[in-house]
């Protein structure tokens, strides 16, 4: 079921083999805003996630990426396909993992020790680099840190690198919303660090939350692990501290 976050925005819940995903769509008159576009496959369940909000994928008009993991990416050919005129927005540094340019970090990071991988491993490198064959769509425009989207009462680009090199947020101005994508995970309600398992500068990461403390922010949506509300500078201070001991 979507779950309105305020008039004009709401999270999608797209069930994944392993957790829920949370993209967030954002509406105006002129704009249908999708952040983020689950795994390959996914297309239906965004269908039916829009049909709720009474949206359409073909009202789709820009596709924001927050990074070009395979479960960021995956339906945006879809989209694309009801509506080729869709602006597609990522992070300058994003971009050529999500254009084909090249390979993606963790598919890059599997091949390249291929031979010392367990089974396990082995599959799992196989099923990235099937996820992300065909997957390509260009980028078309390109942003950076700082950078304000004239759309939906404007959207602000947070670059909080670390996970992936150009990993960024979005700021939802009006709103005071956070889409911090897999910067930030939570579970049952609590807010925690990126996980080092699948981050590929974990220091980096830690500094990058550090920015989040300068913004204004009621809400933040983690894409794993979806709402959290309330007393969010706090909570994010609380998070580098104990971030910071770990490492
Ligand atoms: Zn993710």
């Amino acid at each position: 079921m979507s779950q309105k976050l305020c008039e004009n925005a709401a999270i999608l819940n797209i069930e994944g083999r392993s957790g829920d995903m949370n993209p967030v769509v954002i509406w105006d008159n002129e704009n249908v805003v999708l952040i983020d576009t689950g795994l390959p496959l996914q297309f239906d369940l965004f269908k039916r996630e829009l049909a709720e909000l009474g949206l359409a994928p073909d009202q789709v008009t820009h596709i924001l990426f927050t990074h070009h993991d395979i479960d960021h990416i995956g339906c945006a050919k879809e989209f694309l396909g009801e509506s080729p005129k869709i602006e597609t927005i990522a992070h300058e540094k994003e971009a050529p993992y999500i254009n084909g340019q090249k390979v993606p970090l963790k598919l890059a990071a599997l091949e390249a020790d291929v031979e010392n991988l367990s089974m396990e491993k082995r599959g799992f490198c196989e099923m990235l680099k099937q996820g992300f064959a065909n997957r390509q769509i260009e980028i078309t425009k390109v942003v950076q840190d700082g950078d304000i989207l004239p759309v939906c009462g404007g959207i602000q680009v947070v670059l909080t690198s670390g996970h992936t090199i150009g990993h960024v947020s979005y700021y939802l101005i009006e709103s005071k919303i956070l889409v911090g994508g897999d910067a930030v995970n939570a579970t049952n309600g609590v807010l925690y660090g990126p996980n080092p398992m699948h981050t590929y500068d974990i220091k980096n990461a830690i500094e990058s939350l550090q920015k989040l403390l300068l913004l204004d922010i009621e809400t933040i949506i983690a894409y794993h692990g979806g709402r959290i509300e309330g007393n969010i500078g706090e909570r994010i201070k609380m998070l580098i501290e104990t971030e910071k001991r770990i490492l």
